[in-house]
């Protein structure tokens, strides 16, 4: 057992239905036993309660709750920066021919360990994660996801249409080769299965119907919705049937509690009904949103319809894996919605990069916060001495103030400490 003291906040409640006030919690101490938070609360109480167990000081900076990284893409770490073009031309220009090069195993593997020790770096300890179009790229990811006990969702990605010949795959191949990553990595310790068609742009109704089989098997989905306009006019030309852009999904019964939809920046109030409706999450992407001009998210909409929404980098469109950047940018974008936007304050800033990713990716049984019987997920974000964010912290007038210094001004290099199931994944440089 270790006793970690500090200043421990995390945001077990819901500040969008709730006063954020209410919602924050503090405390000084954790008992951590097997990995699992056992108790909470005055340092002294719990030394009191347990004498003799080491206690781990964490003293200065905030230790929250790890990251949850609800939309981030594993192929795509080594091209993040290529700014200047939207959506489509990016893709072309930038993401998919480094994808391409997955193919080869060993450019994978050593890509899964560049990402992965991204994601620890960052104070990220789950994310849900677009995969490779490439089956043994996906068996490297998972292979080394599960050494470092990582908490990862991902998925082969699948795609029959409109994209480089060396990226497509018929809906037969998809499913046999989705079928066997299923059985071999599903409920493997803290890894999980996504099914994961690129979008609806590359994937024919075929192929959807392929992923709706899939998802009888009890695993997750992600895919992208309502990123771009030119995307979504092309999406509409190749399904002049459908409603709306979440329809190509929906009727294929790939809108469900376990559906993830990456952007949803120009909904229509139908798509919003509908995945309130099946409880489906939305991830927010604000970097990437900024990068490729796709546009201002209306978070206010999603949460007044009822929508499930939480945070993801999308590296590489998105601007590093560091979530609270991503939720500065969220504030930024609502700041310049104006009276459309919904102006968030430092414990929804908290609330997005943790507990609501965890809500959205059903892991909030396990991590997310710090409850009791929680596993100790955790980041200690404590800046150098003498440094600006130092200089604010010591300045703070309270923990609230304190964590929106944190939002404005951290970065990874302020990441002290990283646990994933009470192991220490990361020390201070
Ligand atoms: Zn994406």
């Amino acid at each position: 057992m270790t006793i970690y003291a500090g200043t421990i906040v995390d945001t077990p409640g819901d500040p969008f239905a709730e006063d954020p006030g209410e919602v924050l919690r503090q405390d000084e101490a954790l008992l951590v036993r097997d990995g699992v938070i056992a108790a909470r609360g005055p340092l002294a109480a719990l030394r009191a309660a347990n004498p003799g167990e080491p206690v781990t000081r964490l003293d200065g900076g905030l230790l929250v709750p790890g990251f949850v990284d609800t939309h981030v893409h594993y192929p795509q770490i080594r091209a993040i920066g290529g700014l200047g073009l939207p959506l489509l031309d990016w893709l072309e220009r930038y993401a998919l021919p480094e994808e391409c090069k997955l193919a080869d195993r060993g450019y994978a593997r050593a890509v899964a360990a560049e990402f992965l020790g991204g994601l620890v770096a960052a104070g990220t300890t789950s994310a849900l994660v677009f995969g490779s179009h490439f089956a043994p790229a996906m068996e490297e990811l998972f292979a080394a996801a599960a050494q470092r006990d990582l908490n990862i969702t991902s998925g082969l990605v699948l795609s029959d249409r409109k994209l480089p010949p060396d990226l497509l795959h018929p809906p037969e191949t998809a499913l046999a080769d989705s079928a066997d990553l299923i059985l071999r990595w599903h409920d493997h310790g803290r890894l999980r299965y996504a099914v994961t068609p690129r979008f609806s742009l590359s994937a024919s109704d075929e192929m959807l119907d392929a992923c709706g089989q899939l998802l009888g098997k009890g695993v997750w989905f992600t895919s992208h919705i309502n990123e771009n306009l030119a995307e979504i006019a092309t999406v509409a030309g190749l399904f002049p049937g459908s409603r709306h852009y979440l329809d190509t999904y929906a009727r294929h019964e790939l809108v469900t509690p376990r559906s993830v939809f990456a952007h949803n920046v120009h909904p229509d109030d139908a798509e919003l009904a509908l995945l309130a409706e099946h409880g489906a999450s939305v991830a927010h992407c604000p970097t990437s949103n900024s990068a490729l001009g796709s546009g201002l998210f209306p978070l206010r909409r999603h949460v007044e319809h009822g929508v499930r929404v939480a945070l993801g980098s999308d590296v590489g469109a998105g601007a590093g894996l560091f979530l609270p950047k991503e939720a500065l940018q969220a504030y930024f974008m609502q700041q310049l919605l104006g009276p459309a936007g919904l102006c968030l304050n430092p414990v929804h800033l908290l609330y997005l990069a943790t507990r609501a990713g965890a809500l959205a990716l059903g892991l909030d049984a396990r991590v997310g916060d710090f409850a009791v019987g929680k596993e100790f997920d955790a980041v200690w974000l404590r800046p150098a001495d003498g440094s600006t964010l130092a200089v604010n912290l010591r300045n703070a007038r309270d923990t609230t103030d304190a964590l929106a210094r944190v939002f404005t001004l951290a970065t990874p290099a302020d990441v002290a400490g990283v646990w994933l199931r009470g192991v220490r994944v990361l020390e201070p440089r």
